[in-house]
């Protein structure tokens, strides 16, 4: 995908999605409503708003197909769902979402833990996705990306074949896909292997089907990732405002890489993200007032904005 020719950096925030699903207490809709509001207002051009999961597996996210109506009517804003299956991205069609994501995880091992399906079944899903798609007025089309999970590592496979990742990324194009995004869903990855899955990759699916990356900071490593990623030409960087989520594994660490830490260090460095430092960092209260259990990550928030930074 293309970023828009005022922003260098696409920063897409996936809290009310990937924050929200790994915490415990459920952030009421009007929260939620609060929250997306105030990011696309400090300049934020893309929110993955939740996931189209039955409610009994994630009751945070119980609601998308509201969050997804109302983010639908603020102008400018590219509304992103996940999907898990066919029918989950019919819910997303009927709901309007811009954007789609089915995630596959490369180790199998995890696709079955997680989703009970073998990748021959979660490949067929998405055939049945893109297909889904196609039938649909051009106008009704919601971009299609194939995520692939634990690409840099599994916790419960460890080291990931280069050619399983190969297989399934050419599986998921033939499939429909508009594009494949990297996911580091394990917090596993190092800068060295983003710059060589991302050549690797782009290799099979070509340099336009491969633009994002998706970090966690699981061991510090999200930024140094991210800026792997700019080095080999990635222009969309998934994030989560304050860390949302941690990780019960590594108590200190945030989930996500840390959207203001991110922007902060983006701009910092000359590249537009259209997003207001200032009015980002604000939003945390939204946060901070709906979910007070949480802590809230981030190092750019405690230190402050250097002196002259504009
Ligand atoms: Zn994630």
């Amino acid at each position: 995908m293309t970023t828009a020719t005022d922003i260098d950096i696409l920063v897409s925030e996936v809290g009310p999605r990937d924050g929200l699903q790994s915490i415990t207490p459920i952030m009421p809709l009007e929260a939620k409503k609060a929250w997306i509001t105030a990011e696309a207002a400090a300049g934020v051009r893309e929110i993955e708003v939740g996931s189209f999961v039955p409610a009994s597996l994630l009751p945070q996210l119980a609601d998308t197909a509201e969050v997804v109506a109302f983010a639908r009517t603020i102008p400018g804003l590219t509304v992103a769902v996940l999907v898990p299956n066919l029918r989950g991205a019919q819910a997303a069609v009927q709901a309007g979402a811009h954007k789609i994501t089915l995630p596959v995880s490369i180790s199998e091992t995890h696709s079955l833990k997680n989703l009970r399906r073998t990748h021959a079944q979660v490949l067929q899903e998405a055939r049945e996705i893109g297909a889904l798609i196609a039938s649909l007025p051009a106008e009704q089309r919601p971009s299609f990306e194939g995520g692939l999970s634990t690409a840099f590592g599994c916790t419960l496979e460890g080291p990931i074949a280069d050619s399983k990742l190969l297989e399934i990324a050419e599986a998921l194009m033939e499939a429909g896909c508009d594009e494949v995004g990297l996911s580091d869903t394990t917090g596993y990855a190092n800068p060295a292997q983003v710059k060589r899955l991302v050549r690797l990759v782009r290799g099979v699916v070509g340099d336009h089907a491969l633009s994002g990356l998706h970090l966690h900071n699981t061991r510090g490593l999200g930024l140094a990732n991210a800026l792997a990623g700019l080095e080999v030409g990635i222009t969309t960087l998934d994030a989560s405002l304050a860390g949302l989520g941690g990780c019960p594994f590594a108590p200190g660490a945030s989930g996500n890489i840390v959207t203001e830490d991110l922007v902060f260090m983006l701009e910092a460095m000359g590249l537009r993200t259209g997003i207001d430092v200032e009015a980002l960092l604000a939003v945390r209260g939204i946060l901070a007032d709906a979910v007070p259990s949480e802590p809230l990550y981030g190092f750019t928030p405690d230190a402050g904005l250097p002196l002259g930074f504009a």
